[in-house]
């Protein structure tokens, strides 16, 4: 008979370079902030003990990963390392045309300044943000069709980032001669960090062959939407997840990426496709903005760590513990009472600032005022998903987001058990004192993306 496995599932490395972290008192994290005007992202991150603001490479690369850089040709053109960067990305997405980009964005860029345009609509699950701000910017439209769970914080379904199939049929009936493509954003990051299924990247296929329009991923967090089939689709449980990969593959004509997220960099992405034409526009647009096309804004040594990183990050071991320490955090203040969205995410827990501090009303934003706390609490960076980021309206105007969330957002192999213990000690106390939140009012603000850059001031 088998052992029982051991329940505690133990993080699959051990540490090998140390980053020392300064501990601050609380006097002094009150100094940073009032010198940060309430903003976290202005706050120096010497400041900050544990740093949940992104998952964007911030990650820790392996010894193997250091070692590549090592190896790593600075040739302007052909360099070796390249061609090891192109076959450790067809390993798992075996795209005719592969261009490495200096990140995620310069992808997007490139790809809709070649489909883009006025009059142009672009279906996704939902778009990230700077997917969106990269279609608007071209004239195009952005359209977000995540299915209804999608959009519902209590929903418990286990694919929340599903397209709607029957609302991009709908989409595509009556404008499919207007829609260069259809992306799919794995894991669905805007919206909770929640994955597709294969079923229904199928069935975004079916409905994208039915009017012959190509399918693009947004592929930023693919190992993980890949572990949540594994864990959750039907008939997919004993499978390799690198095979899963490629079967999501397999169904797009294309992809957008940003090294920076599952692929273990500290920076760096591509965008792939199968189309020569449109390789080769894409290629000029390229050497305009980010360099020759076997570097892309990259050095030799960033594309060998990311060869390695790839090969690192479908490791089920890796990818058992990244989700399951995730998880490990969001049940842990679901048990403290601490309201959180569910399911719990693939990189992020989400707290529900409103349900946290329902004193506050949404233009005091709460989301602010809980981050601000769990950073004068205890040297916790999170950020504000809400109102602060998206209540400024087109018009000038101000309205409630939907949510007021703070996103506890976790770097790669970075913090261990013992750090996480800690942020649930600090959210813990930061709840218990809820009631006494102060709401924050904004005082200097720029005309876009005021979230980086707002100044705030407490009610009190
Ligand atoms: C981070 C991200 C991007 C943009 O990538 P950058 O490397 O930050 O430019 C695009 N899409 C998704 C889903 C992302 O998470």
């Amino acid at each position: 008979m088998e052992e029982e496995p051991f329940r505690t599932i133990i993080e699959p490395f051990r540490i090998h370079s140390v980053e020392p972290l300064r501990m601050t008192t609380r006097a002094e994290r009150r100094e940073h902030l009032g010198a940060a005007a309430y903003n976290l992202f202005q706050l120096r991150a010497e400041h900050v003990l544990i740093d949940l603001l992104t998952d964007s490479g911030t990650g820790a690369m392996s010894r193997d990963q250091w070692a590549a850089i090592q190896h790593g040709d600075e040739s302007y053109a052909g360099s070796p390392s390249f061609y090891v960067f192109v076959d450790a990305v067809r390993e798992l997405f075996p795209f005719e045309h592969v261009i490495p980009v200096h990140q995620g964005r310069a992808a997007e860029k490139i790809l809709f300044t070649a489909l883009g345009g006025p009059g142009r609509i672009v279906p996704n699950n939902t778009h990230f943000d700077t997917t969106r701000a990269n279609v608007e910017a071209t004239g195009a439209r952005a359209v977000d069709l995540v299915i209804a769970e999608g959009r519902d914080p209590l929903s418990e379904h286990p694919f929340k980032g599903n397209m709607d199939l029957e609302a991009l049929d709908a989409l595509l009936a009556e404008h499919a001669a207007s829609v260069p493509c259809v992306m799919v954003t794995i894991t669905n990051n805007s919206g909770g960090g929640q994955p597709v299924s294969l079923a229904n990247l199928q069935g975004v296929r079916e409905v994208c062959d039915r009017y012959d329009t190509p399918l693009f991923l947004d592929a930023c967090r693919f190992a993980e939407n890949a572990w949540f089939i594994h864990e959750r689709e039907e008939g997919q449980g004993e499978r390799d997840v690198a095979d899963i990969v490629r079967d999501m593959a397999a169904l797009a004509d294309g992809m957008t990426m940003s090294a920076k997220k599952d692929p273990m960099g500290n920076i760096g992405g591509w965008l792939a496709m199968r189309d020569d034409d449109l390789a080769q526009a894409c290629r000029t647009q390229l050497i305009l903005t980010e360099g020759f096309p076997t570097y892309g804004g990259l050095a030799g040594r960033d594309l060998e760590a990311l060869a390695q990183g790839l090969r690192e990050v479908v490791q089920h071991d890796y990818l058992r513990y990244r989700i399951r320490s995730t998880a490990y955090l969001g049940e842990a203040l679901q048990r403290i009472g601490v309201p959180v969205l569910r399911p719990i995410g693939g990189h992020a827990v989400y707290l529900d600032a409103r349900g946290l501090a329902p004193h506050l009303d949404p233009l005091e934003y709460p989301g602010q005022s809980v981050a601000v706390a769990l950073y004068e609490a205890g040297g916790i960076r999170s950020c504000e998903i809400g109102t602060v980021m998206f209540g400024r309206q087109p018009d000038g105007s101000e309205a409630p987001s939907s949510m007021d969330l703070v996103r506890l957002a976790i770097p790669r192999r970075t913090y261990t058990q013992s750090h996480i213990d800690y942020v649930i000690e600090v959210c813990a106390r930061v709840a218990a004192d809820a009631a006494s939140l102060p709401g924050y009012r904004i005082t200097a603000e720029p005309p876009s993306l005021r979230h980086f850059t707002a100044a705030f001031e407490p009610l009190r």
